[in-house]
Formats: structure tokens, sequence, C-alpha cells
């Protein structure tokens, strides 16, 4: 039976993963509507083949407005190492279209001046604009205090035993980020990544170098076969 952790574990696990691969600072990722796109190319693919695409398209177009534009095989076309390409493409276009249409320009920077809430709600309002990545875009742009939950960090929780196999990203995002000090939402994300990328990786966790050990039930299953 799972159990959500206090939020005295939870910083103990965050202060483990800093002393793992060091403390991590805010800093921007860059305007919202690049975090948008990138994070949307980013959905079901590695980090690598996302910013492949992503790099392609800011070399095709000289705008946003002109990516918006282009016929929509030619944005297909650089993103296709992205995967998903054909349903990626039209979707990123409609979303610039819209915000275009809406706002005058395709620039989300108004939404820094927006409580969290409404920032996220109007994000998720876009067609194929789930919970991480409107929360990637509010965190990574304006700081806001949104926690992004992706594969690596479930797979994490689920083997911490702080939520079971069946949560879903979306629902261990609502689960967790009321336990996580606001400040220490983004270096929590990013390290979780950084501990699922080069430790507890999805295959063959390294377990026997992992700081977690005394505090992860799976773990301390793999370690005693
Ligand atoms: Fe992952 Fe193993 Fe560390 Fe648990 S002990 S968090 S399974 S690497």
């Amino acid at each position: 039976m799972s159990q959500l952790p206090d939020k005295r574990t939870v910083r103990k696990v965050l202060r483990r993963l800093e002393h793992m691969y060091g403390p991590r600072q805010w800093e921007s990722w860059g305007p919202a509507v690049d975090v948008l796109v990138e994070t949307i190319l980013s959905q079901n693919t590695s980090r690598a083949n996302s910013q492949a695409g992503y790099k392609q398209l800011k070399r095709r177009f000289r705008s946003w407005s002109s990516a918006a534009d282009a016929p929509v095989e030619e944005v297909e076309q650089c993103i296709r190492i992205s995967g998903l390409s054909a349903l990626k493409a039209p979707r990123i276009q409609a979303i610039l279209r819209q915000i275009r249409a809406e706002r005058g320009s395709i620039s989300l920077e108004f939404l820094k001046d927006m409580d969290p809430r409404t920032a996220y709600d109007y994000l998720r309002a876009f067609r194929g604009v789930g919970a991480k990545t409107a929360s990637c875009v509010l965190l990574f742009s304006f700081r806001m205090p949104l926690f992004p939950v992706d594969t690596h960090i479930v797979r994490i929780a689920q083997r911490l035993d702080w939520v079971d196999d069946r949560t879903t990203a979306d629902q261990t995002q609502d689960l967790l980020t009321p336990l996580i000090a606001p400040d220490d939402r983004y270096a929590l994300h990013v390290l979780l990544i950084a501990h699922g990328r080069q430790t507890c990786k999805a295959q063959s966790p390294r377990c026997e170098w992992c700081d977690l050990l005394d505090l992860c039930p799976e773990g301390q299953r793999r370690m005693a076969e």
C-alpha cells in the first residue's frame, strides 16, 4: 500500500539529491512560447530528439508567425526527428495561430503578470497542452511554483512507494505538489529527472549507488535479491 510522503521526507529527498548531483538554482529557459513549443516536441520522445526538432524549426523559420503560416508539411518535416510529427505540427501551428488571434502577436509574456492558477488554466485550454506542459512553461519561463511530473518522476515516486503503479503523471503531480515547498519545486523537478536519467533508470536502476536507498522499498527489494 503506497503512502504519500510528509513534507520533511520530501525535503530530505531533495537534500540527498543535491548531495548526489549538486544544487540547482532556477534560471530562465527562455521565452514562454519557445518553452511551450519545446515541451510539446518533447512529448513521447527523448530529449535529444526533441531538441533536434526544435533547433531545426528555429533554423527554418525566422519567427513563430512564419512557422504558424507555413504549409503544415514544412513544419512536419522540420520536426520529424521528434516523433509524432503529423500530430505535433498541426497542434503547434494551431496554438501559435490562436495566441496571435487572441493577443495580436505570438507571445505569452503576459502570463507572468497573472496568478499561477489563472496562467495554468489559460495554457491548459489549448488542445494538446496537458498538466506537465503547462507547468513546465510557467516554471521554466516565469519561476511560478509548479511541479511538472514526467515519466522519470512518476517512476521514482512509484519506486519510493509514494504512489502506486496505477497512478498517472497528472495524478502524481496533483498529489505531490502541495507536499513540496514552493521554493523547492524547481530544484526537486530537475534533480529527480537527473536521478531518473543517471541512477534510477527505467531498466537497471543503480540502487547500490543511490543515496535514497534507505527510503526506497523497491531499491531495498532489488538489493535483497
Ligand atoms: Fe531508484 Fe534504486 Fe534509488 Fe530506489 S534505491 S530511488 S529504485 S535507484
